[in-house]
């Protein structure tokens, strides 16, 4: 038997651990000191009342046999395609639900498209970045450029028509960075894809924190992107589903490559390997696009988000540069003091009790940086924001 030697390629990603064993150990020699952790991606906040009666009410339905549901569609029930289909159309997207495929996740989507790709494909993944990215074409294999995202071109790194890829991948609302692409932007990227005949992995799983209408919530906004654009979001910041586990892949059926249908590769993909979404959990995630759904969740977000502006004001008080915090749950901000993202974190944690997560740990070009988020709650943020104030 022979190994995918692609693993041993993979750089160690030591980040979280370095965080907690530096918490851990700074926490056991000042037992005293009250931490505050503003580091985490995760979700705070419970789930949704609507989520759960809606999820109380499919339990019931399993435990009698008229109303029992053995396996599924693998591509999602209709009732929550339906949901996701009238979700994109009040933003002005018609999609069909044939075109939309209900998973456990963006992680697991964002890691399993590729196997409908060559490993021949060069991939172009902007730097920093969530690292799924980059580690799921490591372990395939293939070829990766990095494109520059800095402060210069504020995280939003534009297509150099110089460079050529058959793979994109582009986050928006951006982790870490908070930036957003604005809709001239994508633009320029949907036509380079075009151009280039490169498909388009556009990651959405922070679209509902914009909250400005000018900004493009989708990628499908855009003229052209149903001819090289895939879409993955997520109910897991929407809606707190981080520990329920769902989300869903836009494949459009325009999408052709050498005359090959990526929508129908992908259902033949999802139907051999993937046994669907738990019925129960399918259910809470439609009762999200309830009018009650809609409105606590966005109780939550709002929430976040008044976390995230208190951030940013704090942030511009202290005269930091830095991106996020408006239409995102990130605030991206450079080290005072020309700081690494380790002298910062240090100096964070250990002056100030506050532990964030140095930008080091998502890519060269995070080095300098450093993310807060804004999924603590609010009394731990507004200490937090005194005590940097200080
Ligand atoms: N995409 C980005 C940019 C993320 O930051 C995350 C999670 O933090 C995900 C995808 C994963 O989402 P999910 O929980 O749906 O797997």
């Amino acid at each position: 038997m022979k190994i995918n030697e692609n693993y041993l390629k993979l750089e160690q990603s030591y980040l979280f651990t370095n965080i907690g064993r530096k918490v851990s150990a700074y926490q056991a020699e000042h037992p005293d000191k009250k931490i505050i952790r503003l580091g985490i991606g995760d979700v705070t906040l419970p789930l949704c009342p609507a989520v759960i009666d809606a999820m109380h009410a499919a339990v019931t339905e399993m435990g009698k046999a008229e109303t029992f549901r053995g396996y599924g569609p693998e591509q999602g029930y209709d009732f929550l395609r339906n949901a996701v289909r009238d979700y994109y159309a009040q933003r002005g997207v018609q999609l069909k639900s044939e075109e939309i495929f209900i998973s456990d996740g963006a992680k697991s989507d964002i890691g399993n498209i590729l196997d409908l790709f060559s490993a021949d494909n060069t991939v172009l993944i902007p730097d920093p970045v969530y690292p799924v990215y980059v580690d799921t074409n490591i372990m395939a294999g293939r070829k990766i450029l990095y494109m520059d995202a800095n402060e210069k071109n504020g995280f939003l790194p534009l297509p150099d028509p110089a460079v050529k890829a058959d793979i994109i991948y582009l986050c928006s609302p951006n982790n870490p960075t908070g930036a957003v692409y604005n809709r001239q932007q994508l633009k320029a990227w949907v036509d380079y894809a075009l151009d280039c005949g490169a498909v388009l992995l556009f990651d959405a799983a922070y679209e509902c924190f914009i909250h400005d209408p000018a900004l493009p919530r989708s990628i499908f906004e855009i003229e052209g992107a149903r001819r090289c654009a895939i879409e993955f979001c997520s109910f897991s910041k929407t809606a707190g589903f981080t520990g329920t586990r769902c989300g869903y892949t836009v494949v459009p059926e325009e999408l052709e490559f050498e005359g090959a249908s990526l929508n129908k590769f992908w259902l033949r993909r999802q139907t051999t390997k993937f046994n669907g979404v738990p019925y129960i959990v399918q259910r809470g995630a439609a009762a999200v696009f309830t009018p009650e759904g809609q409105e606590q969740i966005h109780k939550n977000i709002e929430y976040y988000m008044e976390n995230a502006r208190a951030i940013a004001g704090a942030m511009r008080n202290l005269g930091i540069w830095f991106t996020g915090g408006e239409n995102s749950p990130y605030i991206w901000l450079k080290c005072p003091g020309g700081r690494s993202s380790w002298e910062y974190f240090d100096y964070l944690l250990e002056e100030k009790n506050i532990v964030g997560t140095p930008g080091a740990g998502f890519g060269k070009n995070g080095e300098g940086f450093f993310r807060l988020t804004a999924f603590g709650s609010r009394e731990a943020t507004l200490e937090a924001i005194e005590r940097l104030s200080k």
